[in-house]
């Protein structure tokens, strides 16, 4: 029969009683989530594959590329347009060792053509702002023909002039108010 370690033991008379363990120190809600993310990297889940995706495809690959399945070491990696199936192919063998390197089980890569579910296009915040007049890195910028300073070419095409002067002329013509946004 095992005896209680002596932290566990009190005199009690001529005998000893039983004192319940001490508690196990708390863990920091830090180390619980390393040790969940290290569980799912020794289970070899998608779920932290995903996680590291972005940061072990590198930028333009991790956003065309993603991985789909995880089957016994084998990673099916889905490629949304041939060329980026291509370049995926290209890039296979390091992308492989940075997977193993950052500790994915992951024996083999294979790469498939993957469309995305397509993307809701009217009433979708993202598209829309994908298409904003206001974005310069989409349509470009240019001096505004009205006042002069420079704005994106996006409202120039769709006013005439920057949203800046566009609010002038909205505030100018109140009555009867004839808004188009
Ligand atoms: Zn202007």
């Amino acid at each position: 029969m095992g005896r209680a370690p002596k932290s566990q033991r009190r005199r009690f008379g001529k005998g000893e009683v039983l004192m319940p363990p001490e508690p196990a120190p708390v863990q920091a809600i830090s180390g619980c989530l390393e040790a969940l993310q290290s569980s799912w990297r020794q289970e070899g889940s998608l779920a932290a594959l995903w996680q590291d995706w972005p940061k072990l495809a590198g930028d333009p690959l991790s956003s065309h590329c993603q991985p789909l399945a995880m089957r016994s070491g084998m990673l099916t990696v889905g490629a949304s347009h041939p060329q980026w199936r291509q370049a995926l192919l290209y890039s296979k063998p390091q992308l492989l060792a940075a997977i193993r390197a950052a500790g994915h089980p992951v024996r083999d890569l294979r790469i498939q053509q993957h469309h995305p579910a397509p993307r809701q296009v009217v009433g979708d915040p993202l598209e829309e702002w994908k298409r904003h007049p206001s974005r310069i890195d989409v349509h470009g910028i240019a001096a505004c023909p009205r006042c002069g300073t420079p704005s994106p070419m996006g409202e120039m095409a769709q006013w005439g002039h920057c949203s800046f002067c566009r609010r002038i002329e909205l505030s100018e013509l109140s009555e009867p108010a004839e808004r188009d946004q």
